[in-house]
């Protein structure tokens, strides 16, 4: 879509801006000019390289006119927040990992996304069949053709229904903040940010109470594993099954993947086949997220504290993993990301576990730690002959993650919220709630 590329282009023209500026001033104090006769910086202001853009638009992208100006602003607004976080990072105001200069954005290395933030008139985003969501049109255009067919080039079809938005937003409960179009797994996604108002604290359905302490161990074979079984939720292991459909779906998966390594790199085929990889990609998250809703209602409304172990993000992202480890990856994050909430929203307590915690390795009846424990063992055997533990490997684990979760607490570390990854996102305001995304098919 022209849009994101277009967005892409100022992203990528304000960090090269910036850049050739830095460095300008850089190589003249170097040869001595003096600080007040050096070229002057650019601001990294959104406002300013809003200005900066409308006065060169002209001699750089000449075919400005053909797409919204929202376009261009949605990449100059992400660019100078990129900008931000770097110089943030730089003076020691932001914590966390250190973050480099931004990135430029490449092709086909990044998610095509555009967003339009300056929503004036409400009502006017969403049609009136609540099944369409709008799309910005250029003001003036050259092309006749985009001319002609502009009351149908103005909305963007939604497969799920945005009734309940609509009404929100018709009654002014809600006002929307923000619309996103993204090409995410496969398919293009709208998404809507929006503020309203809760009458009350969100109506949480009463779960069966276990009470306790529960561990939880993401794993590959099974969506999760407990460190006690629950009735209707786990066999009598404590094992959660995976969804049926998924065993078919990693076959499928598997069989692109061998399909895909046989294209010629660069071919028509082979995109084709990397595309239908990405949605197919994005209906298994689906329907592991799916699942996953189920254990984490039953997990934070039924037990005190749950513990989960901490995933090692940073490692994790560039090295060549399997498939299910892949997979299991993903769970465990969205399994963290949905405990983190509704443990809030049923004042329950989630505890992470450190990520050097050898929770596989340790034995959970007697604290001793193996040295080594292969991928492929699956049964996990004590090595002191008095204790004698013969138990199913993620069990284990997810008995340990239990049990360091309650040291943890007694001394009152690493309780969700707390977690240094966390602390530079914007804490989750109970005012405001996730609005209901509608899912765009673009032609
Ligand atoms: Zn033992």
């Amino acid at each position: 879509m022209s849009y994101c590329g277009a967005r892409r282009f100022a992203y990528n023209w304000v960090l090269a801006t910036v850049k050739t500026n830095l460095e300008t001033r850089r190589a003249e104090r170097e040869a001595g000019v003096p600080e007040d006769e050096l070229t002057p910086a650019v601001s990294w202001k959104a406002k300013r390289l809003s200005t900066l853009w409308n006065s060169v638009k002209d001699e750089v992208a000449p075919w400005w006119r053909e797409v919204s100006m929202h376009a261009f602003r949605s990449g100059i607004v992400d660019a100078a927040q990129a900008l931000e976080n770097w110089s943030k990072s730089r003076s020691g105001e932001r914590t966390g990992r250190r973050v480099g200069f931004p990135r430029f954005k490449k092709r086909d290395k990044s998610v095509p996304s555009v967003s339009f933030v300056e929503i004036n008139h409400q009502l006017s985003w969403l049609h009136e069949n609540r099944h369409a969501i709008r799309l910005m049109l250029p003001q003036s255009t050259p092309d006749p053709d985009v001319k002609r067919r502009r009351a149908e080039l103005a909305w963007l079809h939604t497969t799920t229904s945005m009734r309940r938005l609509y009404r929100l937003v018709e009654q002014g409960r809600a006002t929307i903040q923000k619309v996103t179009i993204a090409k995410r797994g496969g398919r293009w996604q709208a998404s809507v940010l929006v503020r309203y108002q809760l009458d009350a604290q969100p109506a949480v359905k009463p779960r069966k109470r276990h009470g306790g302490t529960i561990g939880v161990d993401g794993g590959v074979k099974h969506l999760a594993t407990l460190s006690r079984p629950v009735p209707g939720l786990t066999d009598e292991h404590g094992h959660v099954a995976n969804p049926k459909v998924l065993h078919g779906q990693l076959h499928r998966l598997r069989r692109l993947d061998r399909a895909i390594a046989r294209c010629e790199k660069g071919s028509k085929n082979r995109r084709k086949l990397l595309d239908r990889r990405a949605r197919l990609h994005g209906r298994i998250t689906k329907t592991r997220a799916l699942r996953l809703h189920h254990l984490t209602n039953t997990l934070a409304g039924g037990f005190a504290i749950v513990a989960i172990e901490d995933l090692n993000l940073a490692g994790m992202s560039n090295r060549k993993r399997r498939l299910g480890r892949a997979l299991a990856d993903a769970s465990l994050r969205e399994l963290r990301r949905q405990l983190d909430y509704k443990t809030t929203d049923h004042g329950t307590t989630l505890v992470v576990a450190d990520r050097f915690y050898p929770s596989s390795k340790t034995c959970s009846a007697c604290g001793l730690v193996k040295a080594k424990l292969a991928l492929w063992e699956r049964t996990y055997v004590c090595d002191d002959s008095r204790c004698g533990l013969v138990l199913d490997r993620d069990v284990n684990a997810a008995r340990n993650i239990a049990r360091e979760a309650t040291r943890l607490l007694e001394h009152q570390e690493s309780v969700a919220g707390l977690r240094p990854e966390t602390r530079n996102a914007e804490p989750r305001p109970h005012k405001t709630m996730p609005a209901p995304a509608g899912m765009a098919a673009v032609a």
